[in-house]
């Protein structure tokens, strides 16, 4: 059983003495506070404390900082560059994020909740896609058609889009940001960066590692602000050619929608509502840890969250039992903590929103094994990790995306009934099968509409493969060997030689 929550004052001030606390905006090169000289700050989860203060952009910032990358586009050198010359810009970048991977690791623990360890896997992960989206600058190609005709060639090249608005979540600040924009760089576009205005200061120290690293001014432009203001400006702007979103399916329809007004592309990265299947047949102790992994990495506020455990009816009594005692035995707490796995809610507002959940599946027949409450705590917010048993797929902690530490259990007879429920859902982000059979696994994972399948593992990721969301989980694909391509817009250049023949030749009587 968790012992109660203590916060180690020293550790906080140990942390707090070696990041940054206060933030500006870069706008084309330059660091500068707001015209309206308002900020925001930034208390962290667990403490209780403020940890940033960050400049506060409004609509006018939005319009410096797209005109910045407009300007740059248009006339500036980057999107003009070699890839080669690109690419060793984005492979410093990934160096000078390594460099101070603790700085930026901190800051991410600190304002968002979670813990220091899984915050530094998230940076090493984060230097890992700069490399890659590096690499894949030079390889960054089009094609050739000399096969329509002898006098014909077709050859279809690839410009960067231009000018691209990227916006992201407080949950994993770093490393989404990171997923976006080395593939907009390494293909020649110029940005306007806004995080989370809960979360912003890692992405605003990202700007000092790009200018250190030579990135030409304007190219990226960073502005902490609030979705309603400055997000909106980034998605309605004629000036702006893409949006790559990752946040809500909810906030994800609305800056659709606004984009749609000047038909931008969009690429959209939304919520989630995944089921890992347990079959009879599991490695049961693999399964389990990847259960409790599943349900309470990132306190559940995660969009590949495996947050229903859809588990076959003969094993069920059995799993959940030993479910009870791993959950009981998971560390929550301070996330300064080396041995903390699930650390604070990232506001007030959204622990009530997830006590609400619970308290609805209860309410309408559901049982509460584990947690359910919050923990008590002399500062900040955390939830206990929860399991909701006697789960039905038509209730709304079945559907809706909680984003908390709250597990809920499903049965099933079949594998037919299993697939059947793990898509019932508006969500197909991703989905876990385990099942010691290998034809269980390929049929079940076949099945189920997600855009991607873990077998016998789940959330592990990799820079050379996709993902993205089927349904209202998203648009479009991040990573793998296409993510530059997405930055680009294809010209077909369609050459003739020799003598050509004529569209009109006058017949002579008309001469
Ligand atoms: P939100 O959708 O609330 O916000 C996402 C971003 O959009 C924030 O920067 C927000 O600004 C901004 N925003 C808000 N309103 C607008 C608007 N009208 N126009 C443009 N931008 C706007 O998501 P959360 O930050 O709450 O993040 C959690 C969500 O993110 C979950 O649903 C989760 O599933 C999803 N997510 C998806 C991932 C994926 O890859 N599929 C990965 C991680 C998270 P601000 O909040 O500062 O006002």
């Amino acid at each position: 059983m968790n012992a109660p929550i203590k916060l180690d004052r020293s550790r906080l001030d140990a942390a707090l003495a070696r990041i940054p606390r206060t933030h500006e905006l870069l706008i084309d090169g330059r660091w500068g506070a707001g015209r309206g000289g308002e900020t925001i700050e930034r208390i962290s989860p667990a403490h209780g404390v403020t940890v940033s203060t960050y400049a506060r952009a409004s609509e006018h910032e939005a319009d410096l900082a797209i005109s910045a990358a407009r300007s740059a586009f248009d006339g500036g050198p980057w999107p003009r560059m070699t890839a080669a010359e690109r690419s060793k810009v984005l492979l410093d970048v990934a160096s000078l994020i390594e460099r101070d991977a603790e700085v930026i690791a901190l800051l991410d623990c600190l304002e968002s909740g979670k813990p220091i360890a899984q915050a530094r896997g998230e940076i090493a992960g984060a230097a890992d896609i700069w490399r890659y989206a590096a690499a894949l600058a030079r390889d960054l190609h089009g094609e050739s058609f000399s096969t329509l005709g002898p006098n014909k060639l077709g050859v279809v090249v690839r410009d960067p889009i231009g000018v691209v608005s990227i916006i992201t979540p407080w949950n994993f600040p770093f490393l989404i940001v990171s997923q976006k924009l080395p593939f907009a760089l390494a293909a020649g576009c110029t940005a306007v960066v806004k995080p989370s205005e809960l979360t912003s200061a890692s992405t605003l120290y990202l700007g000092k590692l790009l200018l250190e690293a030579g990135l030409p001014a304007g190219v990226v432009n960073i502005i902490a602000g609030t979705g309603a203001d400055v997000g909106a400006a980034m998605t309605s702007d004629p000036r702006v050619d893409m949006i790559s979103f990752t946040g809500s399916t909810r906030v994800g329809k609305s800056a659709m929608a606004t984009a749609a007004q000047t038909l931008k592309k969009v690429s959209m990265e939304l919520g989630g509502k995944n089921p890992q299947i347990v079959f009879a047949d599991a490695d049961l102790e693999a399964a389990l840890d990847a259960a409790v992994f599943g349900a309470y990495f990132n306190a559940g506020e995660c969009c590949n969250a495996g947050s229903r455990l859809i588990i076959q009816r003969p094993l069920a009594e059995r799993f959940v039992a030993d479910l009870q005692r791993k959950v009981r035995d998971v560390k929550v707490g301070d996330p300064l903590d080396e041995d903390v796995r699930v650390g604070a809610i990232v506001t007030p507002d959204h622990l009530e929103k997830i006590e609400g959940y619970v308290a609805e599946a209860r309410a309408a027949g559901a049982e509460v094994k584990v947690g359910g409450t919050r923990l008590e705590h002399e500062s900040g917010q955390f939830m206990a990790p929860t399991i909701v048993d006697g789960v039905q797929p038509q209730m709304t902690i079945a559907r809706e995306e909680v984003f908390g530490p709250v597990l809920s259990i499903l049965t099933f007879e079949t594998a037919d009934e299993a697939v059947a429920i793990a898509n019932s859902t508006d969500y197909g982000l991703s989905a876990g099968v385990w099942s010691q059979d290998f034809n269980t696994c390929l049929n079940v994972s076949r099945g189920i509409h997600a855009g991607t399948v873990w077998m016998n593992t789940f959330m592990d990721g990799a820079s050379e493969l996709p993902f993205g969301g089927y349904k209202q989980s998203g648009l479009g694909r991040e990573l793998g060997r296409r993510a530059v391509d997405d930055y680009t817009e294809e010209k077909t250049l369609h050459f003739h030689s020799g003598p050509r023949t004529a569209w009109w030749v006058p017949r002579p009587s008309e001469t």
